[in-house]
């Protein structure tokens, strides 16, 4: 799968126009979640003190009980499409068409359902009740300062879901 930066702002403004987070420890509480799906690994936090499991993954605090003693745990990576939208026209700057967006039921686990874009589907093929897997891509590397190291490329990930092919 191809992931679309800007070319025209290619290197004029590579974060007021960035589609992606910065992923790095520096700049972000929740980065082990990104470490982890560098690893194939679908994570969120989960409150060591009353049990509580959030997603998106929380990088201080649990939003029950407000204790800061959160764990990783691993997510399903399977799930069904419970409702879909597909955008052919007019998807927003950056973005590729057709741009898929669903509610999907994981198989299991403490989070039941979430949002998620869909990948490698051609539009209209895609129903509810379908199969779909977790993909892990790459996006565009993300220039970060590291003190005397100065600037380095640090790579990042994003996920999607994917249809499982029958
Ligand atoms: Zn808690």
């Amino acid at each position: 799968m191809s992931v679309v930066g800007i070319p025209i702002l290619d290197n004029l403004y590579p974060v007021s126009m960035d589609l992606w987070p910065i992923e790095a420890k520096e700049f972000n509480k929740v980065w082990p979640f990104y470490e982890n799906l560098k690893q194939g690994r679908f994570t969120t936090t989960k409150c060591k003190d009353c049990g509580h499991v959030a997603f998106p993954p929380r990088g201080v605090i649990c939003p029950a009980c407000y204790s800061e003693n959160l764990e990783y745990i691993d997510l399903p990576k399977k799930g069904k499409v419970v409702v879909l939208t597909e955008e052919v026209k007019g998807v927003p700057l950056g973005y590729e068409s057709p741009l898929i967006h669903a509610v999907i039921e994981l198989d299991g686990g403490p989070i039941k359902r979430m949002i998620s874009k869909i990948v490698n589907c051609p539009v209209g093929t895609l129903k509810r009740g379908d199969e779909v897997q977790l993909v892990v891509f790459e996006v565009p590397p993300m220039p970060i300062e590291k003190g005397k190291a100065g600037t380095i490329m640090m790579d990042r990930v994003f996920f999607a879901f994917e249809p499982v092919k029958k």
